[in-house]
């Protein structure tokens, strides 16, 4: 990414009903997780790999009034690193 990608200030998400811009949730609905083990010399197991698929929506709230903000969910994706 190149400096002039960052975002400036005014770029934040913010809710619109509440101005709560710092706290959200990611609500995924139907993963199916599937996690890979090898089982060791003693019986014991070591997850090697997982892979999680995201059979449903995925929901982005507001963590302060719980509003659905789902409609910014692609800018949220876009912004984490
Ligand atoms: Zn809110």
């Amino acid at each position: 990414m190149q400096p002039s990608d960052l975002p400036a200030p005014a770029n934040r998400l913010s809710c619109p009903s509440c101005g709560n811009d710092s706290d959200f949730y990611e609500i995924a609905e139907d993963v199916v997780i599937t996690t890979h083990y090898i089982q060791n010399q003693d019986g014991s197991f070591t997850p090697e790999a997982d892979d999680s698929q995201i059979l449903g929506e995925i929901k982005l709230i507001c963590g302060q009034c719980q509003e659905d903000l789902s409609e910014f969910h692609q800018r949220f994706s876009e912004m984490l690193f």
